[in-house]
């Protein structure tokens, strides 16, 4: 943790020429919590980087509630509310991302669903959701469910979001990232997901069993990309739900980063309760509570993310 909060800080245009313990005067744990605070509550004054083109990205991990829709929302929304233009497409049945961007998806709801048959545009299907003026979502409703099986006999049933999400539509609704909240599952629906991406975000939750299946989603990962979609990586993997109480947390992080290298987030998002709490009411933990740690850990992914995709337009 303490390397996150050292770059969040001088990220946040504090100066850090003393180092804590040197000069406790001049840089205290609280001033590094204050920058980071200023960071969600003020982020006009901190607008992060628009890539120099449009980042797709999946969030996928067939593991249940290691954080996926969790993460999707509040880095979409971190990004939003830092200048950048952003669309969810909820993916998954039980509608969690819609719930928490605070966007329609009750049964019958103009949904992914009516997307991915070809039936409606995406203009006809996303909503803007209440967190920011900058955020779009497509919801998914529980018509969802059955999406699955009516795909299999479907042409190019692996293709249907990636030939709904072509460039005109995206264009139109000027968006500069495209998040894709997966299902916990392998399906086609994943399948889908991961054929219209370029990049993979991989939530690992630090508990036990955190790299259970992973060794499947990666080797599904590498399928897709030598038959359906060359240019599909494993752009990003964020480590959640750290509780710094526990060495096996610690131990997690360590081995995540082993095998993982710099594809790895530096942040760490902690176990908060206000990140729970936030869908309750509609809300992500940005519009929650702003100041909470949750927050301030997701809005330091997203400008990580955000500065990751600025770099590679440079090169
Ligand atoms: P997934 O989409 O992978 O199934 P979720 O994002 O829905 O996972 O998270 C699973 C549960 O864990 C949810 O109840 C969510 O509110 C909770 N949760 C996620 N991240 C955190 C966190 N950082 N701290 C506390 N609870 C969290
Ligand atoms: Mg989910």
């Amino acid at each position: 943790m303490a390397d996150t909060r050292t770059r969040s800080a001088s990220e946040a245009g504090v100066s850090r020429e003393t180092t804590r313990g040197e000069s406790p005067g001049e840089w205290t744990p609280i001033a590094e919590e204050a920058a980071r605070a200023a960071q969600v509550l003020h982020p006009d004054r901190y607008s992060m980087p628009r890539p120099s083109t449009r980042r797709v990205l999946t969030v996928a991990n067939q593991k249940g509630g290691v954080g996926k829709t969790t993460s999707t929302v509040n880095i979409a929304a971190a990004l939003a509310l830092h200048g950048v233009q952003v669309l969810v497409v909820d993916l998954d049945p039980q509608g969690n991302a819609s719930t928490a961007l605070d966007v329609e998806h009750r049964s019958g709801t103009l949904s992914v669903y009516e997307l991915l048959l070809g039936e409606l545009t995406l203009r006809q299907t996303v909503a803007r959701s209440s967190a920011s003026p900058n955020l779009w979502c497509v919801p998914a409703t529980i018509d969802l469910a059955g999406a699955e099986i009516e795909l299999v006999s479907m042409v190019a049933r692996e293709q249907r979001l990636k030939q709904a999400l072509t460039a005109e539509a995206l264009d139109d609704l000027g968006v500069d990232y495209v998040l894709i909240d997966c299902p916990p599952s392998l399906g086609l629906l994943t399948v889908n997901a991961l054929v219209a991406a370029e990049e993979v975000l991989i939530p690992i939750q630090c508990e036990y069993y955190a790299l259970e299946g992973l060794g499947q989603l990666l080797s599904n990962i590498d399928l897709v990309r030598r038959h359906l979609n060359r240019g599909l990586h494993v752009s990003t993997i964020l480590l959640t739900m750290y509780d710094g109480r526990t060495k096996l947390a610690d131990q997690v992080t360590t081995e995540v980063r082993q095998h993982f290298g710099e594809t790895v987030l530096r942040t760490v998002i902690p176990r908060s309760v206000k990140v729970s709490e936030a869908p309750g009411f509609g809300k992500t933990v940005l519009g929650y509570d702003p100041g909470s740690r949750g927050a301030m850990s997701y809005v330091d992914a997203a400008r990580e993310i955000a500065e990751a995709g600025a770099r590679v337009g440079r090169q």
